[in-house]
């Protein structure tokens, strides 16, 4: 991270500066913070994507070829629940590097 005082780049584990001195630490909770909702809502819209692209492909699917997977009726809500796990699976692989 950034030092807030000199702009010298620490390493993200830094409590202070190596520069200057700056205690760090309480940018690092913030930044963690922040880091943590904006990873939040982006597995929630990852998963609502998800969930509606595979409800309206399940319902393509009924209706090109009934029953193609499952019971008709089924079909929507489990490729609802499919599209909802790859959305959350897409969104676990974009920030899955960021602690
Ligand atoms: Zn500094």
């Amino acid at each position: 991270m950034f030092c807030p005082t000199c702009n010298t780049q620490n390493s993200a584990t830094s409590v202070r500066c190596f520069q200057c001195g700056t205690t760090l630490i309480n940018e690092a909770v913030q930044s963690k913070a922040s880091l943590d909702a904006e990873k939040s809502l982006d597995a929630r819209l990852y998963g609502h994507i998800g969930a509606i692209a595979g409800f309206v492909l399940g319902m393509a699917a009924n209706a090109i070829i009934p029953g193609v997977l499952l019971e008709t009726r089924y079909t929507p809500i489990a490729s609802a629940v499919l599209g909802f796990a790859i959305g959350r699976f897409f969104a676990w692989q974009r920030w899955k590097d960021w602690h």
